[in-house]
């Protein structure tokens, strides 16, 4: 088995496999934890519950949102953390088996027979696996027909800073002045600081504006990290490849949350292909079964992102006044619950329901998009 990206995705495939004994071979481009993907924020369950909270560097019990006419703080349901990557990273791969080589992807090669293997060309050689995910990130390297291109796809943009620092907040900015589409953060971490802008405009280029929040912050302006992320869910399987993580635009619309989807929708995969390893299922159905339960989740990300559309047209005076409405306990406590519901960590009572959930789902999405319909009109 090939899995391609050894960073969120593809750690937690690689997880959800070992001790079955399947002969498991990840590749990256850097070594694993090499290089931060992200401001590292994750739902503090999620780190419990999967046995990394050793990665934890800070956890935050509200949210305080920033914009120009006034600010609020949200009072959580849950506790959010931040972590340090290449800690989470280490842990992760200490609960695999796997064998880890570094090369470049560089897409898909001939297969060099017809025993149905997938050929994978990278610049070590040429890979050849019966089962292939494609953990790779946004640029889906391992598709062959549906690539796209910034700016015109579904993509945002992000860039932080990370100076050394501290503070007690999660804090957001809804601000023009930051971004016309998008949202500022600064996330702190034990000693450091991840300061950025996101914008869901990809034409919008985010590093004046990521600099002038962290000039505000009075924070340095170093360690600069940034990537495009994916606001839309794509086809899970193509061409007998898997995909996870944002390669298959699992990072959620409006808040870009992306990390514990890659592990949610990682862990998923892994169960597939252990069943397809241990001779119940073949590589067909293992597909049609990641696929189902990746369309089960559609209509949840069609959601995210509707709201990710409505919020930029909200005029900027009405901003406060609506941020201050929406923070009553009730809201917040209705609203993220059924957010952590969107991938909930595996050993709450949400993931075991999410059997009996995905059958509701299905009935859901009509009752979703008239409120939202709703919601925009007014
Ligand atoms: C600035 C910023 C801040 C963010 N903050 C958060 C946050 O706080 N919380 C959150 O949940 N999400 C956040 N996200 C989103 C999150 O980073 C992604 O959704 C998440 O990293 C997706 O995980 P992944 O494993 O699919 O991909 P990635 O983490 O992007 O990993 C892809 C892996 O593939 C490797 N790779 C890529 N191309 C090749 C190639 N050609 N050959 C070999 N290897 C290759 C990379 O080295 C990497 O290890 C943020 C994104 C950005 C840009």
């Amino acid at each position: 088995m090939l899995i391609c990206g050894a960073s969120f995705a593809g750690l937690a495939v690689a997880r959800e496999l070992a001790g079955g004994g399947a002969d498991v071979l990840i590749v990256d481009r850097y070594e694993i934890g090499e290089r931060q993907t992200s401001a590292c924020g994750i739902p503090t369950a999620w780190l419990h519950d999967t046995g990394l909270i050793d990665a934890e560097r800070q956890r935050f019990d509200s949210l305080l949102i920033h914009t120009p006419h006034g600010e609020r703080r949200y009072r959580l349901p849950w506790t959010f953390s931040t972590f340090d990557y290449r800690e989470l990273c280490k842990l992760l791969w200490r609960q695999c088996d796997a064998r880890f080589e570094t090369a470049k992807v560089n897409g898909r090669a001939a297969p060099a027979n017809g025993d149905g293997a997938i050929a994978v060309e990278t610049d070590r050689g040429t890979l050849s696996a019966p089962l292939v995910v494609d953990a790779l990130g946004w640029r889906r390297v391992l598709a062959s027909g549906d690539g796209y291109q910034p700016p015109d796809a579904p993509l945002s943009r992000g860039l932080e800073v990370h100076p050394d620092g501290s503070g007690e907040d999660l804090e957001i900015w809804i601000d023009r002045r930051y971004v016309p589409a998008g949202y500022g953060w600064s996330f702190p971490a034990g000693d450091e600081l991840r300061i950025g802008v996101g914008s869901f405009d990809p034409r919008f280029h985010v590093r004046a504006t990521t600099e002038l929040l962290a000039e505000d912050l009075g924070s340095e302006r170093v360690r600069y990290q940034g990537n495009w992320i994916p606001h839309k869910l794509r086809r899970a399987t193509e061409g007998g490849v898997f995909f996870a993580g944002d390669s298959a635009g699992h990072c959620l619309p409006l808040t870009a949350e992306g990390i514990r989807t890659a592990l949610y929708f990682g862990s998923a995969l892994g169960r597939e292909l252990c069943e397809v390893h241990a001779g119940r299922q073949d590589r067909a159905q293992a597909a049609a079964n990641y696929a189902g339960f990746n369309d089960s989740h559609e209509w949840k990300f069609r959601w995210m992102l509707r709201a990710q559309r409505l919020v930029p047209r909200i005029p900027p005076r009405l901003l406060g006044p609506l941020i201050r409405l929406l923070g009553s306990k009730r809201f917040v406590d209705w609203s993220f619950g059924h957010y952590l519901r969107i991938a909930p960590p595996p050993g709450s009572a949400h993931e075991q329901e999410r059997a009996g959930d995905q059958q509701r789902d299905a009935e859901r999405p009509i009752e979703a998009d008239r409120r939202l319909l709703e919601a925009e009109k007014a």
